[in-house]
C-alpha cells in the first residue's frame, strides 16, 4: 500500500531499478537552476543527454565526407534507417518488416489511408472517436471530401455516453451495425489523447474486420507509453510520432507500420518516391517502381538523417532500460500519482482517465470542477509543467526514464496549494 509522504516517495526512488535513467537526461529547470517537475513528456519528451553527440556524429561527417557519407559516413546515411527498425519494432510489438521511420504522423496517415480507405459508393463511411485529435480528425475529412463524399454523412464518431468519459466496445459495435455494410475504415487514436483511455487494439480490428471495414491505429500517444502489440492486434496500419513518448525532438521523424499480410501486396494503391525502390536497382534511376516488400516500401524520400540520429540515441535508451522494465515502472508511478490524487479527498477533482492500468498509460487528465486556465497558469508558476485542455482538464503524464516518485509527490502537493488557493479566493 502507498503512502502519503515524501520519505515514502524517496524510499520508492531508491528501490526503482530504472532511478539511474533520470540521469541521461536534461531536466528543464527555472532561472534559478532548479528541476522543474516535468509532467509533459506526452507531448514533448525530454532531451537524453546522448542525443548531442549521436547527430554531432552525422555533421562531422558530413563535414568530411560530404557525399561519400552516404556509403562511407561511420552510420552510412542510405541504409539509416534500418538502424532505428528493431528497436521501434520492439516498442510497438511488431515484426521488424512491418516498420519503417519515415515522414511526420499525419502525413502517414494520409500515405496509409491512400493504401487502406479505398470507398466505394455504399461503403465509405469513416469510423473515429469522438474526442480525436484534430489533425486525425482533419486528415480523415479531408480524405472524404477528396474522394466525393460529404464529410458530416461520411464521418461516424463512436463517443461515450451521456456524463461517461470512455468509449464502449459495445457502442463501437452498435454503430457498425447502425451502418452495416457501410463502414470502410476504423481509426482509433490509441492512446486517446484527451482522457488517456488505451483502446483494446485486437478487439477493435477483430470488430472492424468482421464488419467489413480495415482498422488502422493512431499510436501518437501509445508509441513508448504503452505496448500495443501491433501484429497481434492484426491492425492494417498504424502511425506514430518520435517526439512524444520517444523522446526524439521537436517534430522528429515518424514511425509506420503496415502488418506483415500486406507485406507483397501489389494490389493495394500507394503513393510511391525513390525510397521505396528495390535498393539494388534504386540508382539505376530508370527502372519500373519495384516495391521493397514490408513496409520499407511505403517510403518516399531519403530521410533527414540529423532527425534519424536523435531517435537513435533515444531508442538505444529504451533499449538499456528494456520496454518491459519501463512499462512496470510507468504503472507503479501511475499508480502512486493516482493514490495521491485521490487522497486529496476534494471533490471538485475528478480522475477522468480510466482506473484499470491496462486500459491506460503514463497519463492522468484530471478534471477541476470550475477550473479555467488561470489554474494552470498557477501551477507553472509553481514550476509544474502539464498541459492544459480547455474546457477544465489538467493532464499529467509522468515518464517512467526521467520522472521520479518525488516528481509526482511533489506535483501533488502543488496542485494541493493551488487548489487551497483557489478556494481562498
Ligand atoms: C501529437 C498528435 C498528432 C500530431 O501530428 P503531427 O503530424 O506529428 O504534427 C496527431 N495525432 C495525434 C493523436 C497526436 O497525439
Amino acid at each position: 500500500m502507498h503512502k502519503n509522504s515524501l520519505e515514502y516517495a524517496r524510499s520508492c526512488d531508491i528501490q526503482d531499478p530504472l532511478k539511474n535513467f533520470r540521469n541521461k537526461f536534461y531536466i528543464p529547470a527555472n532561472d534559478n537552476d532548479e528541476s522543474l517537475i516535468y509532467l509533459c513528456g506526452n507531448s514533448l519528451g525530454l532531451q537524453p543527454k546522448s542525443t548531442a553527440a549521436y547527430v554531432t556524429q552525422e555533421l562531422e561527417d558530413w563535414s568530411k565526407l560530404g557525399v561519400e557519407g552516404h556509403v562511407h559516413a561511420k552510420n552510412p546515411w542510405m541504409p539509416y534507417h534500418e538502424f532505428l527498425t528493431e528497436s521501434m519494432a520492439k516498442i510497438v510489438g511488431a515484426k521488424p518488416s512491418e516498420v519503417v521511420m519515415m515522414n511526420t504522423l499525419t502525413a502517414n496517415l494520409h500515405f496509409m489511408m491512400v493504401s487502406f480507405y479505398h470507398p466505394t459508393p455504399n461503403r465509405f463511411k469513416v469510423i473515429i472517436e469522438s474526442d480525436a485529435f484534430p489533425s486525425d480528425k482533419y486528415a480523415v475529412e479531408s480524405q472524404l471530401q477528396f474522394h466525393g463524399f460529404d464529410a458530416d454523412k461520411g464521418l461516424l464518431l463512436w463517443k461515450p455516453r451521456e456524463s461517461e468519459h470512455h468509449c464502449r466496445m459495445e457502442d463501437l459495435e452498435a454503430l457498425l451495425e447502425q451502418n452495416k455494410d457501410q463502414v470502410a475504415l476504423v481509426m482509433i487514436g490509441s492512446t486517446n489523447y484527451y482522457t488517456g483511455q488505451a483502446f483494446p487494439l485486437k478487439e477493435i480490428t477483430s470488430l472492424g474486420h468482421s464488419h467489413g471495414a480495415r482498422v488502422g491505429f493512431d499510436l501518437a500517444h501509445g508509441a513508448g507509453n504503452i505496448q500495443p502489440n501491433l501484429h497481434d492486434s492484426n491492425a492494417d496500419f498504424a502511425v506514430w510520432c518520435s517526439y512524444k513518448y520517444l523522446n526524439s525532438g521537436p517534430g522528429s521523424i515518424g514511425g509506420c507500420f503496415v502488418h506483415e499480410r500486406h507485406a507483397n501486396n501489389n494490389d493495394l494503391k500507394k503513393l510511391t518516391g525513390w525510397w521505396g525502390h528495390n535498393k539494388q536497382t534504386r540508382f539505376n534511376m530508370r527502372h519500373d517502381f519495384d516495391a521493397i516488400s514490408g513496409a520499407e516500401g511505403w517510403q518516399l524520400s531519403n530521410p533527414s538523417i540529423l532527425s534519424m540520429a536523435a531517435i537513435k540515441a533515444s531508442l538505444e535508451v529504451f533499449e538499456e532500460a528494456g520496454f518491459d522494465n519501463i512499462i512496470a515502472k510507468s504503472k507503479k508511478l501511475t499508480g502512486y500519482l493516482e493514490f495521491l490524487l485521490e487522497d486529496l479527498n476534494n471533490p471538485e477533482v475528478r480522475i477522468i482517465t480510466p482506473k484499470n492500468p491496462d486500459e491506460r498509460g503514463s497519463q492522468l487528465s484530471i478534471q477541476v470542477k470550475s477550473a479555467n486556465k488561470q489554474m494552470h497558469t498557477a501551477l507553472t508558476n509553481e514550476g509544474v509543467i502539464s498541459d492544459w485542455r480547455e474546457p477544465d482538464v489538467i493532464r499529467v503524464a509522468p515518464a517512467a526514464l526521467y520522472n521520479s516518485f518525488e516528481d509526482v509527490f511533489t506535483f501533488v502537493s502543488l496542485f494541493k496549494k493551488v487548489l487551497e488557493s483557489r478556494q481562498n479566493t
